[in-house]
């Protein structure tokens, strides 16, 4: 495992060295630690109140809304999403978005007539061209397509409840809840490390699962149990606890949109400097803040890029197997010297090989 350099992996975030040193410290603290806390104690509620405390200061969430925090990663819930939201109603709508949307799209296939309001290769079309089918339960987007690097920067306003995956850029911009109806997102991106998927539903969307959800994933049944039906991922939800208190204390969500913005302006900049040696898949006004994309010439170019930014100590660029290129990921816990070491990269190898 790469141990020195710098990760820019789109599966995990890397946690800030601060956040790192808090949860091994209270990993290895005895009979206290953090990986034997019980879920039943008086600790462990505490601390998921103030995790969910800080999650809707961060993100202003309406009281109306209910927080859950569930296992199961983000794919879970392109399954859930049907079972717990379709009520008496058959169809549900969905953004063709890229990699993402259609991973979830052939789950909800299983379970409702799916119709797509849109498709955005490359480019996200206004939502005047969007035809979201007024009978449908919920439509759903995938507000960052972390496998195409294309991003839904305005979430618009729509007739029916919107439902947003927001797995790689939750906590990474402001929300508008008057827009939204669920947010979910798995926390190994923008969050923390893997085992949590955060669920924010407004209320009014519970109670309409199918009878033969399970239990365990019944939204409002895990509401009714402030998400303690079953044991939650209590390590998980603890690196959460640090990491949004992390973002907190750097001034919040807008502090690290404008981060995001800034760093990944600086990785285009880059790219259309070395406009000979580096293809951009995605229309400008779509580019993703968070997942810059981009290719080569060929398959050759590509493994020579990929093989210098090893050599460089930057590591986990592949683009995704199903997309190919190169994939740059800018997570909230990115070292700013990490995204100024990449730039550094991209113009010299661009020089080289342009
Ligand atoms: N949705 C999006 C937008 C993702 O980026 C990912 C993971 N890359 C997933 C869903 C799937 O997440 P999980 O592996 O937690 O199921």
């Amino acid at each position: 495992r790469n141990v020195s350099g710098f990760s820019f992996s789109a599966a995990a975030g890397p946690l800030p060295d601060e956040v790192a040193a808090d949860v091994a410290a209270a990993c290895r603290a005895g009979r206290g630690s953090v990986l034997s806390l019980p879920f039943t104690s008086p600790a462990f509620r505490a601390l998921q109140e103030e995790t969910e405390a800080c999650l809707r200061r961060l993100l202003a969430i309406p009281d109306r809304f209910r927080v859950l925090f569930l296992a199961g990663g983000a794919s879970a819930q392109f399954a859930l999403l049907p079972l717990n939201l379709l009520g008496t109603a058959r169809q549900a709508s969905y953004v063709d978005g890229g990699h993402w949307s259609r991973r979830a799209i052939a789950e909800a296939r299983r379970y409702a007539e799916v119709s797509i309001a849109v498709q955005a290769s490359g480019r996200i079309p206004d939502v005047g061209e969007w035809r979201v089918d007024p009978r449908a339960a919920y439509c759903h987007v995938t507000s960052n397509e972390t496998a195409d690097g294309l991003q839904f920067r305005e979430l618009p306003v729509l007739p029916v409840p919107l439902v947003a995956d927001m797995t790689s850029d939750l906590l990474m911009r402001p929300l508008d809840f008057a827009r939204l109806s669920l947010v979910y997102a798995g926390a190994q991106k923008t969050i923390g490390t893997p085992g949590l998927t955060l669920v924010i539903v407004d209320e009014r969307l519970l109670g309409r699962a199918r009878p033969e959800t399970p239990r365990v994933m019944d939204y409002a049944a895990q509401a009714a149990a402030d998400s303690r039906l079953c044991t939650p991922p209590v390590f998980p939800i603890f690196v959460a606890h640090r990491m949004l208190h992390w973002i907190e204390a750097r001034g919040g969500v807008a502090v690290m949109a404008e981060a995001a913005r800034r760093r990944s302006d600086a990785v285009y900049a880059a790219l259309a400097e070395g406009a000979g040696t580096y293809v951009m898949p995605v229309d400008r006004a779509s580019r993703s803040h968070v997942n810059p994309c981009f290719r080569l010439a060929d398959e050759a170019q590509t493994a020579l890029c990929l093989q210098a930014a090893e050599a460089a100590g930057l590591h986990d660029l592949r683009g995704h197997p199903d997309v190919g290129g190169v994939r740059v990921s800018l997570y909230n816990g990115v070292a700013d010297a990490a995204v100024d070491a990449l730039v550094a990269f991209l113009r010299a190898f661009a020089r080289r090989h342009g």
